[in-house]
């Protein structure tokens, strides 16, 4: 892959319009609740800001579907990011449409517009080649630096560069390079750490990292459904009986490959909401208990197994960390992946959630701002909105 970046391209005076990914949580007055990812997008603005450009920035807010919706407007995220580069950000009303051509026309190097939430026009999302040419009226260059929406082929993430040279800004970079290099080159041992609820969003995921790794170490939900495969009693535990022939062909595959996978070898289980808690073995899971996070032991065993590796990729909570009482297997994995030395790789909203709960997020080598889009990276799929800023 050649992704063509920010720095390859002339943007002295030129006018830039860049997609960021500027979705973020509000709260009840419609202010911005958590500015982390206008502060992602602070390097590329800053960037080109510093490179004589005037800066056109676009980016989707929530789900309008189509419509306007006064609560998504993106007057209060012009206002914040205003603060967060210590210059004004003239905003408009539309992401389309004569005020935006004016605004856009009149804007001189050095200075910043945001145009209103691009999923007010339902053309976006369907990727309409007059809307993507619209917007590329506004500008000469156009860069994508919304890494968590290059999994969507919309005007704004894959249309748009059909009309303009177009590169990729510097947080995408730097995702491609940290989640590109996992999957080429790392060093060994590579070790996956895998969760999260449901086995079936995981297939792709753990069938592309089996060509890659030396270790897979399952937690969550999802083991439950390895474990049954394997024979174990899991109670009222959550398993995917659709994927019982999966997983099992899976434990198979592995060990031909001679790839090892670890299943916890205890679990942390509940009778349900404000029930008893106990650690039990994994292998038998009583009736009317189910298991909520992986045990103790095997908690200490996949934090051993990490701090052996050289590279480890993190998606999916070992258990049910929105309650403390069940967070203790993500936390000790999540602390395990700060380990010195160790290029530590961590995809997925709730991962990301686990390492801002404990304060660990800037302590790991990436922490993916991808969502979905890093976990479709990693399965190995093309994403629309990379691919168009590769060379032929
Ligand atoms: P990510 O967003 O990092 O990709 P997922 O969305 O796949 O992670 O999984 C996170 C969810 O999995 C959490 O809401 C968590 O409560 C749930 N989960 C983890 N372990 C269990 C379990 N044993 N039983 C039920 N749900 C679980
Ligand atoms: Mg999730």
């Amino acid at each position: 892959m050649d992704l063509k970046t920010i720095k390859s391209l002339d943007i002295k005076g030129k006018k830039v319009l860049v997609r960021v990914d500027f979705n973020v949580p509000l709260d009840e007055q419609g202010k911005v609740a958590d500015d982390s990812r206008i502060k992602a997008t602070l390097p590329t603005i800053e960037y080109l800001l510093g490179a004589g450009a005037a800066v056109i920035l676009m980016s989707h807010l929530g789900r309008p579907k189509g419509k306007v919706v006064d609560q998504l407007r993106l007057d209060d995220v012009a206002r914040r990011l205003g603060e967060l580069l210590g210059k004004p950000v003239k905003k408009v009303d539309d992401c389309i449409g004569p005020e935006a051509a004016k605004a856009a026309e009149e804007l001189k190097p050095g200075e910043v517009l945001l145009l209103e939430n691009l999923r007010f026009h339902p053309e976006e999302e369907k990727n309409d080649p007059e809307f993507a040419k619209s917007l590329a009226s506004l500008a000469e260059i156009y860069i994508n630096d919304a890494f968590g929406t290059a999994h969507r082929a919309h005007a704004s993430t894959a249309g748009v560069a059909s009309y303009l040279p177009a590169a990729a800004g510097l947080l995408m970079e730097k995702e491609i390079k940290a989640l590109g290099s996992i999957l080429t080159d790392p060093d060994h041992p590579f070790v996956a750490v895998l969760g999260g609820a449901k086995v079936s969003d995981k297939i792709g995921v753990l069938n592309n990292l089996l060509g890659q790794v030396d270790a897979i170490l399952l937690g969550g939900g999802m083991a439950n459904t390895f474990l049954k495969a394997q024979g174990a009693q899991m109670g009222d535990s959550l398993v995917d009986e659709d994927h019982l022939e999966f997983a099992a062909d899976f434990l198979n595959k592995a060990k031909e490959r001679g790839v090892r996978v670890e299943l916890p070898v205890d679990l942390r289980v509940t009778t349900g909401e404000e029930g008893e808690v106990k650690i039990v073995d994994s292998q038998k899971v009583p009736d009317g208990w189910k298991a909520m996070d992986i045990g103790p032991r095997t908690a200490e065993c996949y934090a051993e197994l990490i701090k052996k590796a050289k590279t480890a990729f993190w998606n999916g909570p070992m258990g049910v960390f929105e309650k403390d009482e069940f967070a203790g297997g993500s936390e000790a994995v999540a602390r395990a992946l700060t380990h010195p030395g160790l290029v530590s790789v961590v995809g997925g909203g709730d991962s990301l959630a686990v390492l801002e709960k404990y304060g660990l997020k800037e302590q790991v080598t990436h922490a993916s701002t991808g969502g979905g889009a890093s976990l479709e990276f990693l399965e190995g799929k093309e994403l629309p909105g990379v691919a168009v800023l590769c060379r032929d």
